[in-house]
């Protein structure tokens, strides 16, 4: 067991159950030596939440919404109580009104196109805002992305255009934060089943889709995500920031298969 992460205080943000990527990240963190703080949405979520939490060490579990500034210096203002200081932050939150991630992109109301790019892009922003004022011996920032920014997916709509923006954020914040000694990645996932997931259209059928048309003709777990997250986050990651880095079976890599996929 590696304890590279001993001595390192996280802020884990977007844990809703066992099946969340959250929790891939949160365990392989935890097993390195490092200490948790997690936040959650809504009431509902902490029975949930602080078991998983307890699992891991961790009996900081703070309340956040973060579609609400006020609701994110409240999480900040409570941290700081229990620690002085804060090395990683890890974003693992999307959200989209579930009826516009099936059917056309070009339907896209206002209304979803505005809170989409506010909880799945500025929310970082505005974490990142107030993690860098606690970061003081320098830090890591992981966000979580999805293929779909850079290319067509099925029913992603909305959240493709989303994740744009979240990665070229990404690379904005790894400047403005790099003097500060403060690395922000993203990890681009490969389709993993979670609740998130289970809004998006034909989602079975994407998972399959990966499966048979990846370089390692599987797909990935929350656990292939949390090793990479592991990496970027510690030491072992110290010369990377701005960075999209895939964990998708080499799925984004792929032009064309050649005939040993099986039908579809
Ligand atoms: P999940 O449902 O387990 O996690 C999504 C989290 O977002 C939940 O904990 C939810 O409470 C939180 N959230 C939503 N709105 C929020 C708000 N207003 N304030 C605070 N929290 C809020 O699903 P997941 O798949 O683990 O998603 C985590 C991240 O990974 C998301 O950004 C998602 O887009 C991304 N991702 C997922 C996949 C996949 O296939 N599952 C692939 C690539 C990227």
């Amino acid at each position: 067991k590696s304890e590279i992460m001993a001595g390192k205080r996280g802020l884990i943000m977007g844990l809703a159950n066992d099946k969340s990527i959250a929790w891939g990240i949160a365990r392989n963190l935890a097993d390195a030596g490092a200490q948790l703080a997690f936040s959650y949405q809504g009431e509902a979520l902490k029975k949930r939440v602080d078991p998983l939490a307890a699992q891991l060490g961790s009996d900081i579990v703070l309340p956040c919404d973060v579609s609400d500034g006020a609701s994110i210096d409240s999480l900040f203002d409570d941290l700081k109580t229990r620690w002085d200081t804060l090395d990683f932050v890890v974003h693992a939150i999307g959200f989209s009104d579930k009826s516009e991630l099936r059917g056309r992109y070009v339907d896209t109301s206002r209304d979803n196109f505005m809170m989409t790019m506010d909880i799945s892009v500025y929310s970082f922003t505005a974490v990142m805002q107030r993690a860098e004022k606690m970061m003081t011996n320098g830090g890591a920032a992981l966000t979580m992305t999805y293929y779909g920014a850079e290319r067509i997916m099925p029913h992603y709509n909305v959240m493709g255009v989303a994740k744009a923006a979240l990665e070229s954020s990404v690379r904005y914040l790894a400047e403005d934060l790099g003097k500060d000694g403060i690395r922000v990645n993203a990890i681009s996932a490969g389709p993993i089943k979670t609740l998130a997931a289970s809004g998006i259209g034909d989602f079975r059928y994407i998972m399959k889709w990966n499966e048979y048309n990846s370089p390692l003709r599987r797909n990935v777990t929350i656990d292939d995500v949390g090793k990479s997250a592991l990496y970027l986050l510690s030491d072992l990651g110290s010369g990377v920031t701005g960075e999209t880095h895939h964990v998708d079976a080499g799925y984004h890599v792929v032009g064309m298969k050649a005939v040993d996929a099986p039908d579809m």
